[in-house]
């Protein structure tokens, strides 16, 4: 099952480990600090992602979750230390707003090379009590590494991007990446999801480490969400109509 994972790394201390088999290529990060080491999402849950963690460091694992979708907390399961934002400690905890056959019509709904060993009837979505919820501001501390909690609602309640202030790297989850930008489920809000891409935009970004897709964003495609989701509230979109609307580098479905 190794090779449904793939390694990229971003530099000595820094992880991505992706599913670029799945139509979603969704992007998980390790971040390796002195005392400990933080995952950032656990992916599909396709595949032991514990297996290719312990691969890479030995060291204690916190899991920090962007957002309670199930294909970024798949793989909750392999590990104890789990955190979500509160507003979404419901959702992780039994009450997850989407039925699973819903969520197999998604895992399916494009080409993906699927391991031999998976079975679909088998899938299920990771539910589990977190050991502990984090809200804006929050500092976790990796060892001579902090990780800020930046909470940025829009996609989902309780999302969240993770700011490596020195590194000044950018963990954005399903806020910003090159691809269609979702805010049109019942539990989105467009409005609130520009709100929070105008709160990250002016941080000192280096890299954008996305959710989905490319595992590593040049800075510049803050902006360009923003003058997107600008133009969209300034024509009264954004609170009024529903569709997809189609910029250089993404979509933003509204
Ligand atoms: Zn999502
Ligand atoms: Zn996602």
């Amino acid at each position: 099952m190794e090779k449904w994972f793939s390694i990229n790394k971003i530099d000595e201390r820094t992880y991505a480990i992706s599913e670029e088999k799945h139509w979603e290529k969704p992007n998980c990060f390790l971040l390796i600090g002195n005392k400990k080491a933080a995952l950032i999402d656990t992916g599909l849950g396709i595949g032991n992602i514990r297996e290719i963690v312990d691969l890479i460091t030995d060291l204690d694992i916190i899991v920090l979750t962007t957002h309670v979708h199930w294909d970024h907390i798949g793989g909750h399961r392999y590990f104890e230390d789990f955190g979500v934002h509160k507003l979404e400690e419901i959702w992780i905890n039994g009450g997850f707003p989407l039925a699973l056959d819903v969520v197999k019509i998604n895992l399916e709904k494009e080409n993906s090379l699927f391991p031999t060993e998976f079975k679909m009837d088998e899938y299920t979505i990771f539910q589990g009590k977190p050991r502990y919820t984090y809200e804006d501001g929050n500092v976790i501390d990796l060892g001579n590494r902090n990780i800020r909690v930046i909470h940025t609602p829009g996609h989902s309640p309780g999302h969240c991007c993770f700011y490596d202030e020195e590194k000044q790297y950018l963990y954005t989850g399903d806020l910003i990446y090159r691809g269609k930008l979702d805010a049109y489920y019942p539990s989105t809000n467009a409005i609130d999801f520009y709100k929070s891409v105008k709160k990250i935009k002016d941080l000192d970004v280096e890299r954008i480490l996305p959710g989905h897709f490319d595992v590593s964003l040049d800075s510049g495609i803050l902006n360009e969400i923003y003058y997107a989701f600008s133009k969209l509230n300034n024509e009264g979109i954004l609170s009024s109509s529903h569709g997809i609307f189609e910029f250089n580098q993404f979509k933003i479905h509204i």
